[in-house]
């Protein structure tokens, strides 16, 4: 879409200069979805006479040919903006404590229990963001039933800011605000990590007691760039119990403890530990075997945090937008216990 619209502003010639805006070098950003369109048209000289002109013009051309998109047209003047250094300039700033969730594999409940987890902290009291950083399934958009927001860019001290969304009182930001579902396995690679750096930096966070970070399932290089850009302080790994002993989280709980990489483990959690009928609540059957977790965490000398069972609430709070640790007591309770230790753990380191 970006490169459509690329083309279509390659149509617009700057009178005094004879060159397009595109070739010319003023069009300096295009950010396109489905229901928004931003532009920056950057002219060298201050005070362009053409420069109105050329951004209704522009305007005019995006309605047309995106009657269904929102579209902003910014204007800036003088030269080229330096590009700010993200190591330098980060909104991440007033942070206190970040916690990433990580998976061995997809599918094991990692979203679920970073979005309950992040419930659970705003129930205790504390000021709570989360970062969707899973570019391969992105949910907590659906999961906190803002999946149609489309986040707002406004400049705040000469930067740009990205609008977070606010759902439950938790500052949202998810790649998938940017992406459509079929987009995402494109999204690998540069593409995706610069979007992340993007998010990461340029989020309006505020000030937040804890941020916790969606991280996608697995290991590999999207980890690393994105835990080379945030300071994690303590890192959660969520496992089902046949998935506990397998390879795929001994791989994660190395990661992290990886010499370059070196975040704290506050622990393991194993999710759909057991099964309760909802008419038999006092039954668990244990479907995918039992104490796995608690073995693994010997053996490795990590934590083990909680166990969650499957319960119908969870899913279906997931489906519906509203977190089961903010509407089903069982689950609210469990979440807030091992919130709990996490918060004990990450407050006694410094
Ligand atoms: P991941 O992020 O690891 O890919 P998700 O959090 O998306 O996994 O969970 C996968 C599916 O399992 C979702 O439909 C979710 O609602 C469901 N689910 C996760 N944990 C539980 C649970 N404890 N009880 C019932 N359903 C669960």
């Amino acid at each position: 879409m970006e490169e459509q619209i690329r083309k279509l502003l390659s149509g617009v010639v700057h009178p005094e200069t004879g060159a397009d805006i595109v070739a010319g070098g003023i069009v300096e950003r295009i950010a396109a979805s489905e229901a928004a369109i931003t532009v920056t048209l950057r002219f060298p000289k201050g005070r362009d006479p053409f420069a109105v002109k050329i951004k209704n013009t522009v305007e005019r051309l995006l309605a047309d040919h995106f009657p269904a998109a929102k579209t902003l047209v910014v204007v800036r003047e003088g030269g080229t903006a330096p590009r700010p250094d993200l190591k330098e300039q980060t909104t991440t700033g007033d942070i206190t404590r970040i916690i990433a969730v990580a998976s061995g594999k997809g599918g094991v409940g990692k979203s679920t229990v970073a979005a309950n987890l992040a419930v659970a902290l705003r129930d205790l009291g504390f000021r709570v963001g989360l970062l969707d950083a899973d570019i391969y399934g992105p949910s907590q958009p659906k999961m906190f039933g803002v999946e149609g927001y489309v986040p707002d860019a406004v400049e705040v001290d000469g930067t740009d800011r990205i609008v977070p969304a606010v759902a439950q009182e938790i500052r949202l930001m998810s790649i998938g605000f940017f992406i459509r579902p079929t987009d995402a396995l494109l999204w690998r690679g540069a593409m995706a990590t610069n979007a992340l750096k993007q998010m990461i930096h340029q989020t309006q966070w505020g000030a937040l007691d804890f941020l916790v970070c969606d991280l996608p399932p697995g290991t590999g290089d999207i980890h690393l760039s994105i835990i080379g850009e945030l300071k994690i302080d303590a890192a959660v790994i969520v496992s089902t119990p046949q998935q506990m002993a397998v390879a795929d989280v001994v791989r994660g709980i190395e990661m992290f403890r990886n010499e370059q990489v070196k975040i704290p483990l506050a622990g393991v959690i194993e999710n759909m530990a057991w099964f309760t009928p909802e008419e038999l609540p006092d039954n668990r059957y244990y479907l995918f075997g039992r104490g796995g977790a608690r073995r693994v965490a010997e053996e490795y000398g990590v934590e083990f945090l909680g166990e969650i069972p499957i319960i119908r609430s969870i899913m279906e709070g997931g489906d519906e937008g509203h977190p089961a640790a903010a509407i089903d007591p069982r689950v609210g309770e469990r979440y807030r216990a091992i919130a709990d230790r996490i918060v004990g753990k990450v407050m006694k380191n410094g």
